[in-house]
């Protein structure tokens, strides 16, 4: 059995947020350079490049690379045979986002209730998803979720005889409904079976792949290619200025469902896709 202790959570969390939030990743750092290379419209260049150097800026200077700093999300493997000592993970957790967004000077966007809509002050709670696996390792994946492009996102109850069909032409309705607003370029999460819960669930943990990796299923893989290619030929471009480059990528992912059910989610990620692993061995 393998013991963690609850202190090194924190810390790991703390730095995790602050680097989330400074360090834009390798895969949508390259991806910003590969589409300034097939971009058509030189507005939408001139976008991507000032994506390109914002990234640059927040990387040397240690600021964040957007005003919105985000949703500390967490999808957690916790092994069968590890412990946590010295206190629970979930404290841990949203004890390491506090301090990690104060330390960081990084916007506190959360509220107490979503009625009296008062700040936490410490952008905490984190949203925490806990999957159990074989082993003894913790590892934790996290994302700084901004919130124009999650206020775009949307699920659908379809019916089963829809089809593919209507699967795509409800995916291409909310990229197009969501313009502007969602922050392109984008990546394009989408969820299919589970139930109404599960199927959002599938969506946000397809935006933890990098970018350019493509879903193991090779039907499943072939979607997500006629996907992006569909997505980018609605000509929204960069920042919503008109271009071929909407989404730098798609990701999808399947679950059994119901005899009856199609459901269907559409979970949108912006430019500044934040995401960090770490693994506790
Ligand atoms: S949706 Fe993304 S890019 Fe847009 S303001 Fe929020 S974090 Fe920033």
């Amino acid at each position: 059995m393998k013991e963690i202790y609850y202190e090194e959570i924190v810390n790991e969390v703390k730095e995790m947020c602050k680097r989330a939030n400074y360090d834009l990743g390798e895969d949508v750092y390259t991806a910003f350079k590969r589409a300034l290379t097939t971009e058509r419209s030189e507005t939408g260049k001139e976008v991507l490049t000032q994506l390109i150097e914002n990234a640059d800026i927040a990387k040397a200077e240690r600021v964040p690379m957007c005003q919105d700093t985000g949703t500390a999300v967490f999808i957690v493997e916790l092994g069968h045979d590890c412990r946590i000592v010295g206190g629970n993970l979930l404290d841990a957790i949203n004890e390491g986002v506090a301090r990690g967004y104060d330390e960081g000077y990084l916007r506190n966007s959360m509220i107490y209730h979503p009625l009296n809509r008062k700040n936490t002050g410490n952008n905490t709670p984190a949203i925490v998803h806990i999957e159990l696996v074989e082993g003894e390792e913790l590892t934790l994946h996290m994302t700084a979720k901004g919130g124009g492009a999650e206020n775009m996102s949307a699920l659908k109850m379809l019916k089963p005889s829809d089809g593919i069909e209507g699967i795509k032409n409800y995916i291409l309705s909310i990229v197009k409904e969501a313009g502007p607003n969602a922050c392109p370029p984008l990546i394009v999460g989408i969820g299919i079976g589970g139930n109404f819960e599960r199927c959002a669930y599938l969506a946000k943990k397809s935006l933890f792949r990098p970018i350019g990796e493509r879903h193991e299923d090779p039907a499943v893989a072939e979607l997500e290619e006629e996907l992006i290619g569909e997505i980018n030929r609605l000509g929204i471009g960069p920042q919503g200025m008109g271009g071929s480059t909407t989404a730098l990528d798609v990701k999808v992912e399947v679950e059994s469902c119901h005899i009856a059910a199609l459901p269907v989610a559409v979970n949108l990620n912006c430019h500044a896709s934040r995401h960090q692993i770490s693994m506790f061995k």
